[in-house]
């Protein structure tokens, strides 16, 4: 994909995020404050003060906005669940160097709390995507037990699996046994 580093990083944390979600299949990621500081440490996310439960409630909700967005039914669908994140969000464009990554744009305003941080810097990564004619990459797994989301970085479209490591491994396991039985 012809993303920069920074949209790369973005797209990755969002879709962690919302694979937290016990609507892609599995128990909730976020129950408590010490799994979203181990998420935000994770992400390498910047700039974060002391977390409290608010911070978890507005995290969620933003998490859900997204997974709204990876599963809207149609381009239309996921620009209008995409700006109205956007709108109730301030963003900031800033240059920065911090941390020693090379320049980079932070979306998100300074005194924001994490899940404004997150919407601005994941909302404009997934926005970018839109422009650019690939929303189609964001896509959810085609495993039958697994609703993670992904984004397809193929080059061709092609990915289906959230993780080929683990579902696509096992998708492949489970057809191959079935063709044996056949
Ligand atoms: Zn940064
Ligand atoms: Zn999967």
């Amino acid at each position: 994909m012809p993303f920069g580093h920074d949209m790369v990083h973005s797209l990755a944390t969002v879709v962690e995020l919302v694979n937290t979600s016990p609507a892609t299949g599995g128990e909730e990621g976020l129950p408590g404050l010490a799994e979203l500081q181990a998420f935000v440490e994770s992400r390498e996310v910047s700039g974060v003060s002391e977390l409290t439960a608010r911070d978890l409630t507005q995290v969620r909700a933003v998490r859900e906005a997204f997974h709204r967005v990876f599963t809207a039914p149609d381009q239309p669908t996921a620009v209008h669940t995409l700006n109205s994140l956007l709108s109730s969000t301030r963003i900031t464009p800033r240059l920065t160097e911090h941390d020693g990554h090379p320049l980079h744009v932070h979306y998100f305003a300074a005194d924001s709390s994490l899940a404004e941080h997150l919407a601005a810097d994941c909302g404009v990564a997934l926005a970018l995507l839109l422009v650019e004619g690939e929303g189609e990459r964001l896509r959810t797994c085609s495993a039958p037990d697994c609703d993670h989301v992904f984004v397809d970085e193929s080059r061709n479209r092609s990915r289906v699996y959230c993780d080929s490591r683990t579902c696509g491994n096992r998708m492949h396991v489970a057809a191959y046994r079935a063709r044996r039985r056949a």
